[in-house]
């Protein structure tokens, strides 16, 4: 009813990487509801979150000034109350707030400080946070969340295809005839894009869901492979044997555009499904149907998840996808494509402007000359350091060692997102000097030495990139509470009182800074933005919508050819034992996204699922004397957390799921810190687990 609101705003979800458009319908500058419009993403669909987790914005643990540690606080850790801080902190002014960040920082200055930005903010801020690092303290410690989510899925398709981004939009699987999803649970975490899987098999698209854990999908599924957890590798390549063995192969393709094919082959022939089926768990005979089923496709999509990127061998399991669809020529067609579905609404666009330890914007390595002297041309700069720097969790060991004394964190939340959370929030604790930029005083707050107060999506202008590449236009629906302000503006501030000579007024003038250094933006203007709301990247020409799939005519590697590299079965880095002997792991709730400070916040969503709670299968429940609903505790070798359980057929009864969203039962005081060697990702996805009813 239009009488219930006075005005409505075009925006982006703040939640996943559909990047679904809303409508956000305003009363006396309050959100009152939402509503989705026809964005290409999502075509007027939302899911739960996008239509009901929007009060977060109003509520009123909203950080309203900025915040400085007292002199007389309490020894720093995870004790305080977001409702109740004074005891710990003290109202400032911007001005003495600024201050004191950027002298902390200063004191320290160089590799004593780190960064990690936000796949929460726009690319602009984005932009902006890696570029202070880099020019304020000359080095490259600065990354964000996609070391968490995709990191080892774009180390892959970096080397194997030239490119980190999707190959084809999610929405491409309308022209497939089978699509695989692996690892990946779109039905809670990609709900829209979900409906579009789901209409896909409704006019007959095969659809093969691979997952460790049951899932919602799997009632669509021509095929459900529920493999061991860990065993991705012998599972692909056992699959990737029979298209060899059968000639399934394309081999017009594999020979117009791809390298290595001869040493692929060579190293599938020891992977055959009747020696793979004791591994992975799932029968010869069905991984020989899923092959032909592949491999006979006209157009085929490859989709993955999480499941697949957080192990210590992720970048082997994503290698693999990659070599599945080479070998059958799926990719750079209708129809057809890689596409590792992003996480955070903006982690694509955050790691396209350079949030990233050993890239500039547009992933140029920092290590080349030409790249650095284009970079320094454009930031009026000497100084930009040709060694990479650390990795997420690199940092935080670095803190403990006593290398890195100083962080800048903006809207991310690593006392609740790190393996092995102790581990992190010790380093925190441990830090000389913490600035934190958010909206609430996360757990990560709580650690902080001055807190900034920053802007909701709903109160901000900038551009979001989502999975499909489509880079929108978020706009400001309500001024952000009392004096917080927009994330760009804090970071321009804070980059002036390091002495740095930034001189920008609106986030326009950083997203044209950012076209002339990063070409994936050709075409791409905020004037087109404002009146197109979205762009695909890569666009042709000022008039493109943009390219919906991409390489139908070679690859962006030196050689124009995509590459083939052979993946090894690696175990995990701990396997069940007496002492820890059933297997953990982790993931999200359709409800509660990521580590919770929103969506907990959020009236609608956290009535539906108010209380940590993790699953597992009813005759696990059985053996250990425990009903749905009892309280549980878990044990790994980092740690304890007690935590409802409840009873769930989808998960195997070796096996519990753990939601990383609830801080009174955090899930990474459990999770496995160890990392995969070529994306650092830690393994959230498999840890050693003693279960307990109390
Ligand atoms: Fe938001 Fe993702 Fe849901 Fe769309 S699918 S409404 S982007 S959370």
């Amino acid at each position: 009813d239009t009488a219930d609101y006075d005005r409505e705003v075009k925006s982006v979800c703040p939640f996943c990487g559909v990047g679904c458009q809303v409508s956000l319908k305003v009363k006396d500058n309050k959100v009152k509801f939402v509503e989705g419009i026809n964005g290409p993403a999502n075509e007027g669909r939302l899911c739960v979150k996008g239509r009901f987790g929007f009060d977060y914005i109003h509520h009123e643990h909203r950080l309203t000034k900025p915040l400085i540690r007292r002199k007389d606080a309490p020894a720093k850790g995870l004790n305080v109350d977001p409702g109740n801080w004074q005891a710990h902190f003290r109202e400032a002014t911007w001005d003495e707030a600024l201050d004191a960040a950027a002298k902390g920082l200063k004191d320290i200055g160089g590799t004593g400080v780190a960064g990690f930005g936000s796949a929460k903010c726009t690319n602009e801020e984005a932009y902006l946070f890696q570029k202070l690092i880099r020019q304020g303290f000359g080095h490259n410690n600065v990354d964000h969340c996609t070391r968490l989510c995709h990191a080892s899925s774009v180390a892959a398709l970096m080397e194997n295809v030239g490119s980190g981004a999707v190959t084809a939009t999610f929405n491409e699987i309308e022209n497939a005839d089978v699509a695989i999803v692996i690892g990946a649970n779109p039905i809670e975490n990609h709900p829209v894009a979900a409906t579009y899987f789901k209409q896909f098999t409704k006019r007959g698209g095969k659809l093969i869901v691979m997952d460790p854990r049951g899932q919602a999908l799997k009632r669509f599924a021509s095929h459900m492979l529920q493999f061991r957890p860990g065993a991705d590798v012998s599972m692909l390549n056992a699959i990737m044997h029979v298209i060899v063995e059968e000639r399934l192969y394309d081999q017009q393709y594999i020979e117009a555009y791809t390298e290595n094919w001869e040493a692929e082959k060579a190293h599938l022939a020891e992977f055959s499904p009747e020696k793979m089926e004791g591994i992975c768990g799932i029968p010869a005979d069905v991984l020989r149907d899923v092959a032909r089923t592949f491999a006979g496709a006209q157009s085929a999509m490859i989709f993955w998840g999480m499941g697949v990127s957080q192990h210590i061998h992720g970048t082997d399991n994503s290698r693999c996808l990659i070599s599945l669809a080479l070998m059958t020529g799926q990719v750079g067609r209708p129809g057809a494509g890689l596409h590792p579905l992003r996480g955070q609404n903006n982690v694509q666009g955050a790691s396209d402007a350079g949030l990233i330890p050993m890239f500039l914007p547009d992933y140029k390595p920092v290590g080349d000359d030409g790249v650095r002297s284009a970079f320094q041309q454009v930031w009026k700069d000497e100084g930009v350091n040709p060694e990479k720097g650390l990795t997420v969790t690199e940092i935080l060991d670095a803190v403990h060692t006593g290398d890195i004394r100083g962080m800048y964190i903006s809207g991310e939340n690593p006392a609740m997102s790190d393996p092995d959370v102790d581990h992190a929030r010790d380093a925190l604790a441990k830090l000389d000097h913490l600035v934190v930029q958010d909206i609430f005083l996360t757990e990560t707050a709580n650690f902080a030495d001055v807190i900034l107060p920053a802007s909701a999506f709903a109160e901000k202008t900038g551009t979001v990139t989502n999975t499909n590449r489509q880079v929108q236009m978020g706009r400001p629906a309500v001024p952000p509470p009392g004096d917080a302000r927009e994330d760009w503006w804090i970071t321009v501030e804070l980059a002036k009182q390091l002495g740095l000579a930034w001189e920008y007024a609106h986030p326009r003038e950083v997203f044209a800074e950012m076209t002339m250094v990063m070409e994936s933006f050709d075409n791409i203007t905020w004037d087109r933005l404002e009146t197109e709301n979205a762009v695909t990247y890569p666009s042709l020409s000022p008039t493109d919508p943009g390219q919906a799939i991409v390489f139908a005519d070679g690859f962006p590697r030196e050689n124009g050819r995509a590459k083939f590299t052979p993946a090894n079965v690696i175990a995990p880095d701990e396997t069940p034992d007496a002492e820890y002997p059933m297997i953990m792991t982790t993931g999200r709730q359709l409800e509660h996204w990521h580590t919770g400070s929103m969506t907990r916040r959020s009236k609608v969503l956290d009535a539906v699922e108010p209380e940590a709670n993790c699953s597992l299968h009813p005759s696990t429940l059985r053996q250990l004397g425990a009903a749905p609903g009892d309280m549980i505790r878990l044990t790994t070798r980092r740690g304890s957390i007690d935590i409802m359980a409840r009873a769930d057929r989808a998960v195997s009864p070796d096996m519990v799921f753990v939601p990383f969203a609830y801080v009174e039962a955090a899930a990474n005081t459990l999770t496995n810190p160890a990392i995969d060697p070529y994306g650092k990702i830690p393994e959230f996805k498999f840890a050693a687990v003693r279960i307990e009813k109390i």
